[in-house]
């Protein structure tokens, strides 16, 4: 796990130095203490790690209910989602992949975690008219019976354009849970090192956010119709650091809205 660190610098600035100076004593401050500020990153780091996996456990050894997940990997069945601009492959399968690594990430972390979709199966049953309806009806179901503490949808992204590229992360206009879920995964999304383009988290109007009122995110991994994603898609050390950083971001909102309002989860 990977945590973002913010410092307050010192900087004993007060009245009537320019910026310029001001700018110039952080600078001569920062590179005098380079290797000190480098040790509390890595203090930080290991404290905050800690910290939300501490949540977790103790949710689990205060004997109560162990908070559950639940991941849903998008299409599935006779619905492959969009496909590879480049190899084809599906990405119903890359959902699925990702959820499974995703599911493993959350269960070391001491949760429950539910599969909405846990084999290339759809969840329609037979294969006709309004298929599509019954699948997401299943979803819909699955999460209520779950009553989960974050669900996450793992999807793929298409689009015309072969340039636009990244993860982006929805949530549900008029939920707040939603809202800072979102933000709080694509923030940790936006901090690995393969992001171009950092993203603010979307509003989205779609049935995996509005079938529950628990808070709810889909996550577009990347864009499968630009070269460069789709070959970090399908590499599954890739796929194994998207879903242990999607997880990072949950953790850190569910400690946050846990020490905020415990019980809001
Ligand atoms: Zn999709």
């Amino acid at each position: 796990m990977r945590c973002v660190v913010f410092f307050h610098l010192p900087c004993g600035m007060t009245d009537g130095s320019s910026a310029y100076n001001s700018g110039m004593k952080t600078a001569k401050y920062l590179r005098r203490h380079r290797k000190l500020i480098g040790f509390l990153a890595i203090l930080l780091s290991i404290a905050m790690t800690a910290g939300v996996c501490l949540y977790a456990l103790t949710q689990t050894a205060a004997g109560s209910t162990r908070l559950t997940i639940v991941i849903d990997a998008g299409h599935g069945g006779i619905d492959g989602g969009v496909v590879g601009r480049t190899t084809g492959e599906k990405e119903s399968d890359i959902n699925l992949a990702i959820s499974q690594l995703l599911q493993a990430e959350f269960e070391e972390a001491g949760f429950l975690v539910v599969q909405t979709r846990p084999t290339q199966a759809g969840l329609y049953g037979s294969a006709t008219q309004g298929y599509k309806k019954r699948d997401m009806q299943k979803r819909a179901e699955i999460i209520e019976a779950s009553a989960p503490a974050a669900v996450i949808s793992v999807h793929q992204n298409f689009f015309s354009l072969s340039s636009r590229r990244g993860a982006q992360v929805f949530f549900r206009e008029d939920n707040a849970l939603s809202h800072t879920l979102a933000c709080a995964i694509q923030a940790a999304l936006n901090g690995m090192p393969e992001c171009v383009r950092p993203s603010d988290a979307l509003k989205g109007d779609y049935y995996m956010l509005n079938c529950s009122d628990y808070p709810s995110v889909i996550v577009e991994c990347g864009f499968l119709s630009n070269p460069e994603d789709e070959a970090l898609l399908l590499s599954e050390n890739y796929q194994r650091r998207i879903a242990e950083t999607i997880c990072e971001g949950t953790l850190a909102f569910l400690a946050a809205a846990s020490s905020a309002e415990p019980a809001m989860i």
